[in-house]
């Protein structure tokens, strides 16, 4: 058995139960893309796989010969955590939000290093803020970031029509258009003012980062135009969104 075993090195961001003890993991690699194992009597025995196999666990998975349509989980070896402490709710919810949406970016036997690099990037992040002060803003970061990763966001720091970096701040018209600078649109005043553009790169760098507040016009349409992209790209929307919406709804009261 242990001549066909193969490992992965990876970060779990699925693990599902199946019947009584067992579990299918998906594990986003870098070299490797997704890939899926299935967990025999997982939840029953730990020690082969180091303890719970667990959303956001780290590390180096053998696989074995596959038995049906997937290959084996003989063992997981944790690696340094992705999340060090615990998570509070709104944390939690981000970084589901973001490995749902790494999930459904991800694709077997295909190496992605820049979506690997962005989920274990974010999960960091957010982990390391302890209490995310702005669950709508750090939504935007996780969510354009994840655009970035995979080549579908506007820039953010130009106009995306004549490239010309912010001045007084920006317009968004159409998802798909990016953000324009007043001359383009013809336009006297920004509806994104340069403290929300200057925030909104502080988010996509990091979705935990603690900046000012977005004025609540920037920060109405930054979120419907985000998720008008990633509804473009997705097509529906991840678990974690709906919880996110309740709770964005409960802090946001300018809508
Ligand atoms: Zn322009």
């Amino acid at each position: 058995m242990s001549g066909a075993e193969q490992r992965v090195e990876g970060v779990l961001v699925r693990v599902q139960p199946v019947g009584e003890a067992d579990l299918i993991v998906t594990l986003l690699s870098a070299d490797a893309g997704r890939v899926e194992a299935y967990a025999r009597n997982a939840r029953a025995s730990t020690r082969r796989f180091g303890g719970r196999l667990e959303v956001f666990g780290q590390g180096s998975a053998r696989l074995g010969r596959a038995r049906g349509s997937l290959p084996i989980l003989a063992g997981f070896d944790p690696g340094p955590a992705l999340v060090g402490g615990d998570l509070d709710y709104t944390g939690l919810l981000l970084c589901s939000h973001a490995a749902e949406l790494a999930l459904a970016s991800s694709q077997p036997d295909h190496a992605d290093p820049v979506l690997h690099a962005w989920l274990c990037r974010v999960v960091r992040a957010l982990a390391a803020t302890r209490g995310v002060a702005d669950p709508a803003a750090a939504r935007i970061g996780v969510e354009l970031s994840w655009l970035q990763a995979i080549g579908a966001a506007p820039p953010i720091d130009l106009c995306s029509s004549c490239g010309t970096p912010w001045q007084a701040g920006a317009l968004w018209p159409r998802p798909h258009d990016g953000l324009r600078c007043l001359r383009c649109e013809g336009r006297e005043a920004a509806d994104i003012s340069l403290s929300d553009l200057d925030l909104l790169a502080a988010l996509v760098r990091d979705p935990g980062v603690a900046g000012g507040q977005p004025t609540p016009r920037g920060a109405r349409l930054l979120r419907q135009r985000v998720a008008g992209l990633l509804d473009e790209q997705l097509g529906r929307r991840t678990r974690s969104a709906s919880a996110l919406d309740g709770l964005v709804a409960a802090v946001v009261t300018d809508d």
